[in-house]
Formats: C-alpha cells, structure tokens, sequence
C-alpha cells in the first residue's frame, strides 16, 4: 500500500518507534502533533502516553487505516486527525511534535515548526541522514550550511539517534536519523527575513572572505537600494550611498573582513547583523 510519491516508508521495527517515543518525553499531559501517522505504527504509542494526539496526514487511505486501527479502543477518543497537508494547514497548540516524514518536505517542516506559536517544548523528527547532520552541523564541519545556522538561531539541536534503512518498510534508499529540536525560548530578537537574507549571501561563498562575499557589485547594488528604501520608510533624507566604503567599515570594525561564512557561530552572525542594521544596511 505505501505510496512513493508520497514518501511512504513506514517503521516496522518497533524498538525505533519506542526509541523515539521514549526521546520525546511524552507525559499524560502532553498534547502531540504527528505528522505524517501512516498506518499508526507511532501514533498507537504516542496514544499510550499522551494526553491527546493531533495527527496530521494527506493520505485519506492511511487515515482510514489509523482510523481503524484505534475504533473501539479507549485510544478512540484522545486521537483526532486534520487531513491535509501539512505545510498548507494551520496547525492546532501542541506540546510536543513527533513525525517521520517524506524527505522533500524536511526543511519547510522545521521551519514552518519553528515559526508556530505558542511554542512547543520539543519536537523529535526523522530525517535523512545528510539532512539532520546539516542540521546540527558546528562552524568548521563540513555540512555547516545555511540551514544550520538558520536553524540553531531558534532552536538547539540534538542527534539521538542512527536509524538504517531496513528498519522501514519499504526501506528508503539513505540512511536516517533522528534529531530533537528545542526552540529557544524566548526566541532571540532577531528580524528572520532579514537574517535569512544575511547569511544566505554569506554563504552564497562560504569559503570565500565576508568582504569578498558582500562587495560583489551585485550585492552592493542591492544592499545600496535596501539602503534607499529604508531610509524613505523611516523619513531619513539620504544621497546615493557609497556602498562600499559602508560595507568595507562595517566588517573593519566588527573585525570580520577576513572572516568566513563556514567559521562564524551564531553570535558572529547576530553582530554582524546588528553592525549592520546601525550603519542603515539590510537584508530584506
Ligand atoms: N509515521 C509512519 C511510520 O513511521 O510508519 C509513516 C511514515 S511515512 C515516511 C510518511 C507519512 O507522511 C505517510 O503516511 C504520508 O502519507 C504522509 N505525508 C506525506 N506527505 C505529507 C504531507 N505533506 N502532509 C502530511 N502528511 C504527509
């Protein structure tokens, strides 16, 4: 019955869903999000110790199946199901997410998890091997990336564990693992459209200098018109910017001009950003 298209490969060890259920710390007061219940190998545990599971899912037969699998238990009623797909839907309050999904939709579920409010207290999720080292990835390793970086602005990250690939069925053909995401709480003061924009240029060459990276004419043209049109928005009278020398000064004095984007923590990137923003430059 699994459904490639829709990146069904569903755990039938049931060790793993233990192992990860045990991870997410479910307690009898926990509402849970699952996304993507399939058949409900996961979703009858999660039933076992939470207060009550919210499952999302896009596939009508595995809601049928999930359904079924829990009519006449007393698991019945702590079970609802939204249909649909997931980046599409609203999502309710919950208080832990647990999902094993398809790999093409692993980046817009974490962020999409850590835009929502209130925040959650943790989620723990299965992906491909490469995309959950990406994640957790440190300044210096080689999958360090953007989204590492973007990711461990809001959350802290964790591996817990390596899953291989004959514990689905149908196996997948990549290793996976599973990661808990914690989002920081409260999440840091930080424009997200604008530092997305900072370090997606950043690491545009993220072997190169940041001064090689940002004075490229084509940045410097966009930065100079971001510069223009902040400065209409907030009544501030401006000529044409050199936008060399603004960019050249704010690197000299953060000390990051021969910085680059694949050693740079967090914290770099915050203040590089705040430097930044007082010299009227922005990322979106
Ligand atoms: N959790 C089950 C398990 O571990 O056995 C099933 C895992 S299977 C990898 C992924 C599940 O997500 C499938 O049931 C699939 O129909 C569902 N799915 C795929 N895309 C989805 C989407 N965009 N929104 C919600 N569910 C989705």
């Amino acid at each position: 019955i699994a459904d490639k298209s829709k990146g069904q490969h569903f755990l039938k060890n049931p060790l793993v869903v233990k192992g990860i259920v045990d991870r997410a710390a479910v307690t009898t007061t926990d509402t849970v999000l699952e996304i993507g219940p399939g058949t409900g190998n996961m979703t009858v545990k999660l039933l076992e110790r939470a207060k009550k599971v919210i499952a999302v899912e896009v596939d009508p037969r595995m809601i049928a199946e999930v359904t079924k699998r829990v009519q006449g238990t007393e698991f019945q009623r702590k079970l609802s199901i939204i249909r649909g797909d997931v980046i599409r839907s609203a999502l309710p309050f919950f208080d832990v997410c647990v999902a094993n999904v398809p790999y093409n939709i692993s980046s817009a579920i974490v962020f999409k998890l850590l835009a929502h409010r209130p925040l959650f207290r943790c989620a723990v999720l299965m992906f491909q091997e490469e995309f959950a080292l990406r994640l957790a990835a440190k300044p210096g390793d080689d999958l360090y990336c953007r989204l590492s970086v973007n990711t461990q602005l809001l959350a802290r990250v964790t591996q817990l564990m390596k899953v291989g690939r004959n514990n689905f069925r149908p196996p997948p053909k990549v290793e996976s693992r599973v990661v808990r995401l914690e989002p920081r709480n409260p999440p840091p003061p930080v424009n997200f459209v604008e530092w997305d924009g900072l370090v997606r240029l950043a690491f545009n060459r993220k072997n190169k200098t940041l001064r090689a990276a940002f004075t490229t004419s084509k940045v410097l043209s966009m930065l100079a018109e971001n510069y223009k049109t902040w400065c209409s928005l907030n009544g501030v009278a401006t000529e044409e910017p050199d936008m060399k020398a603004v960019v050249e000064g704010v690197l000299a004095e953060t000390g990051t001009s021969d910085t680059r984007a694949s050693k740079m923590t967090i914290d770099d990137f915050l203040g590089l950003l705040s430097a930044f923003n007082k010299a009227r430059v922005h990322f979106s």
